[in-house]
């Protein structure tokens, strides 16, 4: 989350001069330099406990993955001037839901298409790797995207149809290179399917959960069963405390309608 805070906070801070000003305002910025300084404020922050080594890997792949995506190229492929418009970068809104319970999203990055006028939201990832398949399949990691163009949405009265929403995964490392047959990159880009039918599903799923799980007054439900849910190959449980103090067997349980 250090590496990630720092990572965002650089390139929000490129991105909103180049957008805002000019590319020769944002390119005066010095980039490494906040990169570095955030990171070493984070992990001194949150009391991290690390090697040398581990700072130093780091802080070069932070820099390999900045010095790539703010390339000139790079920025012009994906961010062109003349056809942006700067909304807001870790836009805020909150969204009430039910009662005290509020959805509180962040949004990155909020663009706006000059001659469309629709609205572009991209949601930073930093990750180890790219996405696999799975990852591109897992309804909670996609869930994200599609209730942030729901509640923008209806925040901001536009239709679904002229939001479009994005990932971009900012990947530490690359494979292998005797193992692959590609050029690799630091950036993908994946875009979720998000059409009103996926967006109504994970909209009716998230409000089934927040009334499961809290009252009107916005307090934890306690009574209520939590059924464990450690997903293939336990990919839910990586960095569950539970898992990792064994407070946790990491056995699936049934599902809450199937146990009704
Ligand atoms: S360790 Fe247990 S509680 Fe944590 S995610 Fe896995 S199954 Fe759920």
């Amino acid at each position: 989350m250090s590496f990630g805070t720092a990572v965002h906070e650089a390139i929000q801070a490129y991105l909103s001069a180049y957008l805002n000003v000019s590319e020769e305002e944002a390119n005066k910025i010095d980039i490494i330099g906040m990169f570095t300084t955030a990171f070493k404020r984070e992990v001194t922050k949150k009391n991290i406990k690390y090697t040398p080594e581990e700072f130093n890997e780091f802080t070069e792949d932070g820099k390999a993955i900045l010095t790539e995506f703010l390339s000139p190229a790079n920025v012009k492929y994906h961010f062109p001037r003349d056809k942006w418009t700067l909304i807001g970068i870790e836009k805020k809104f909150i969204l009430p839901l039910n009662g005290n319970v509020n959805l509180d999203a962040r949004l990155d990055l909020v663009l706006q298409e000059k001659l469309s006028g629709d609205i572009r939201i991209v949601d930073l990832k930093t990750a180890t790797n790219g996405w696999n398949a799975y990852q591109k399949e897992d309804f909670t990691k996609i869930s994200q995207l599609l209730l942030y163009k729901a509640a923008y949405s209806k925040a901001e009265n536009i239709p679904l149809g002229k939001i479009h929403v994005e990932f971009i995964i900012l990947k530490r490392k690359f494979y292998d290179e005797s193992k692959t047959n590609y050029e690799q990159t630091h950036i993908q880009v994946f875009k979720p399917a998000a059409f009103q039918d996926n967006i109504l599903q994970v909209v009716k799923e998230f409000r089934h959960f927040v009334e499961y799980s809290f009252t009107a007054d916005g307090l934890h439900k306690s009574d209520a069963r939590y059924p464990k849910i450690p997903g293939k190959n336990q990919g839910n449980c990586r960095f569950c405390i539970y898992g990792k103090n064994r407070k946790c067997d990491k056995v699936a349980e049934p599902p809450i309608e199937s146990a009704a």
